[in-house]
């Protein structure tokens, strides 16, 4: 059975991450991986911003960088002939592209759908360049085309795959090379519509690839490889002393991930559940660590936190009305406006007169307060934060929040939910102190023996 190898965009990120990347897929050839790659980093960044520059000259001139990193590490990596078709590819690319943002500025309506076929030759070079970087190490490999693999609906920049489809489909383009002994090599969130046209699956969205493609040829291990020895306890870079941790339930490890842990796009989980397939995240600079382990045992931990997840850039809505009390259809009324105007809420809490809710696509408000306005009152605040505190032994367990918020009795928080599924405990603080909460909680549940130390 193979293994599906995700590669992120910093494991990527030059010649030599690259020449790192084949050493580690050279390690389990025995186990027919197949591969999925990112742009490298940065590059999607760069692809974007020039989607929205107005002037033509002046957003290709601004990639002119991104295509001289792809030459730079093909002049290192391979041979003189392989990389002269390399730079080909690149030419070819970047005229599309020329003409693609030309096609933006003249026709803003149909922006998502001309961005998403930008976008996408990150992926296509990076995976062009890793199976040629590959082949050069002697390892048998080919650049499949994802497109050809995952079939999507039309929601252009978040798109769904249409997994009978996509199943089908990955299974005959790669089943053929697995049997041949070579290791198909696919670019990570981009797929196509039935008809064709290039779709990306949201930002991040290399994981879901992964676990699609693991799903679709029941892999027995799904591999994420990034620049972190795994899930830690919190975010590294607000909590420098967090930890990997060893095992996660797939509940927890989706928890984590919905709630803004950015190692796992948070619709990795869900083909690797119906299949029953391990999700093991790995670290490619320290490729011998181990990581963590994501399946179906939920471990009881002494502790009964497992990790903090938090993320920024929320916006809190909360609706008041009298017309609530003891009326049906209130709140049917209520989710068809977010409905209408398709934006995804994220926590919902409510009371006997009013309900809160959470945002993170705050696009569409000013059209969404108006009709929320026919409801009741509306309070709308930006520049919230949500954090989220994870562990199967939250299950049932009481005193967690009495915990949490003596840890931060100084801050104020709104909007609390204890999952359905029991194992996260949700809320909201202002952004400007979600670093100082992050970190005093950890201090609180993952150092007791440091005490509830203050940043401020
Ligand atoms: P890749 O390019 O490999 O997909 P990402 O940048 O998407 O990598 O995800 C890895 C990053 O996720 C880490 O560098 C880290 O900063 C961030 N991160 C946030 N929360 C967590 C967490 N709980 N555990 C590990 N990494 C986390
Ligand atoms: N390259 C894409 C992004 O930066 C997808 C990914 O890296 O997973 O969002
Ligand atoms: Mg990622």
């Amino acid at each position: 059975m193979p293994v599906v190898m995700k590669f992120g965009g910093t494991s990527v990120a030059d010649a030599a991450a690259f020449e790192n990347v084949a050493r580690i897929v050279a390690a389990q050839r025995d186990r027919s991986p197949v591969v999925v790659v990112s742009a490298m980093s940065r590059v999607t960044d760069s692809l974007l911003a020039a989607t929205t520059e107005n002037d033509v000259d002046k957003a290709i001139a601004s990639l002119e960088p991104t295509f001289h990193r792809h030459h730079a590490v093909a002049k290192e990596l391979l041979s003189e002939s392989q990389a002269e078709q390399f730079v080909k590819q690149i030419s070819s690319a970047a005229d599309r592209i020329a003409e693609l943002l030309g096609a933006i500025a003249q026709n803003p309506s149909q922006r998502k759908v001309l961005q998403d076929e930008v976008v996408s030759f990150g992926e296509t070079l990076s995976s062009t360049l890793l199976a040629e970087v590959l082949s050069q190490r002697g390892i048998q490999a080919r650049q499949v085309d994802a497109r050809r693999c995952v079939i999507t609906d039309e929601e252009h920049t978040a798109a769904a795959p249409l997994m009978g489809e996509t199943f089908a489909r990955s299974q005959n383009e790669l089943h053929p090379l697995l049997q041949a002994d070579v290791v198909p090599v696919l670019g990570g969130f981009i797929g196509a519509t039935t008809r064709g046209v290039t779709t990306t699956l949201g930002r991040g969205g290399s994981d879901y690839t992964a676990a699609l493609i693991g799903a679709a040829l029941g892999t027995n291990e799904i591999q994420i490889w990034t620049d972190v020895t795994g899930v830690l306890t919190a975010d590294p870079r607000v909590v420098p002393e967090a930890q990997t941790i060893e095992r996660l339930s797939y509940s927890e490890a989706a928890e984590l991930a919905y709630f803004g842990a950015k190692v796992l796009h948070p619709k990795t989980i869900q083909p690797a559940i119906e299949k029953h397939i391990p999700v093991r995240i790995c670290n490619s600079r320290s490729p011998a660590e181990q990581g963590t382990l994501v399946g179906p045992q939920t471990e009881t931990s002494a502790r009964t936190v497992k990790a903090i997840a938090h993320k920024t850039g929320v916006t809190t809505v909360q609706i008041t009305s009298a017309r609530m009390l003891g009326a049906y259809g209130f709140l049917r009324a209520l989710f068809e406006v977010f409905e209408r105007h398709r934006t995804v809420i994220d926590v919902v809490t409510t009371s006997e007169v009013s309900v809160s809710l959470s945002l993170d696509d705050d696009s569409a408000l000013p059209a969404i307060v108006k009709e929320l306005e026919q409801l009741g009152t509306v309070r709308v605040e930006k520049g919230r934060a949500i954090i989220c505190v994870v562990g199967e032994g939250l299950r049932g367990m009481p005193g967690i929040a009495a915990r949490v918020f003596s840890t931060i009795s100084d801050i104020n928080v709104t909007l609390i939910s204890q999952g359905a599924s029991s194992i996260n405990f949700t809320f909201a603080i202002e952004e400007e102190r979600v670093n100082e909460a992050v970190t005093r909680l950890h201090h609180a549940l993952f150092e007791p023996h440091k005490g509830t130390r203050s940043t401020k």
